[in-house]
């Protein structure tokens, strides 16, 4: 299996428009963080988790040219506001499949209506399959998908499991039943927004303290912000299997 970080960055990305804060004026290509989402590729299948603003240019700079579906964590604007560029991949592929909680349905089918059209559809719209994610396995592929429900401040969040590796972003609260089912999970990756405490992220100490209770062999940082200060110094002061994701990097498990 092969991981993309696609971007790793905050809501409003790294850098933020306008800011002169010292990580958005970095020079390090790894202080540079488009909205986070990743790409998970193993045998045939290539699966995207979210779809935020900075879609088309995330898939354009990993070169992707088929996809087998997004799933969606949550259905706040930066996980989702791309998803009028599938249009590429729906041209050549047909109806995308989506796989999401029936309440991210609503809200995409309120600001995305001409993309579930059933009637006198605009012919340029994309066509998607809506695949309701509940609290069980679902396959994707050939692999069954494991959700890991959670809590963003008050709102419902989903993680995936994809066998030996989990991604959850935009966690907060997280009970001890959903973190039983990461058991056995080599390569995990957990957001971590900044130093201080926030109410709808984990910290990095709140991170740190989540992967310690899972006990991967390996775990990445993302959904990162520039308060959590400058890569290269944030990554001196972590465990030695924890790491800090940057956009672009690749793991193979
Ligand atoms: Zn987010």
């Amino acid at each position: 299996m092969k991981i993309t970080f696609l971007g790793t960055g905050t809501s409003q990305g790294i850098p933020v428009i306008g800011s002169d804060h010292p990580v958005c004026l970095s020079e390090n290509f790894k202080d540079k963080r488009l909205r986070v989402s990743i790409l998970v590729s193993w045998g045939a299948y290539t699966f995207v988790v979210d779809c935020g603003p900075d879609f088309r240019q995330q898939m354009l700079r990993a070169e992707v040219s088929k996809i087998d579906g997004i799933l969606f964590t949550h259905e706040h604007a930066d996980h989702t506001m791309g998803l009028d560029d599938i249009r590429p991949f729906f041209f050549r592929q047909g109806d995308i499949p989506l796989y999401a909680h029936q309440r991210v349905f609503t809200s995409l089918e309120k600001r995305f209506d001409y993309i579930f059209a059933t009637e006198n559809k605009y012919p340029g719209a994309p066509g998607v399959i809506k695949n309701v994610v509940e609290n069980k396995p679902f396959l994707a592929g050939d692999l069954s998908i494991v959700p890991i429900d959670g809590l963003h401040h008050e709102l419902q969040v989903f993680g995936y499991r994809f066998d030996k590796f989990a991604y959850l972003t935009d966690m907060k609260t997280v009970s001890d039943a959903e973190i039983e089912k990461l058991q056995g999970v080599e390569v995990l990756v957990v957001n971590a927004l900044q130093i201080t405490p926030h109410r709808s992220h984990f910290n990095l100490e709140e991170a740190l303290n989540f992967i310690a209770k899972v006990n991967p062999k390996r775990a990445y940082l993302t959904h990162i912000s520039p308060h959590l200060g400058f890569h290269d110094d944030v990554e001196k002061e972590l465990p030695e299997n924890v790491f800090l994701a940057y956009d672009n990097l690749q793991i193979t498990i």
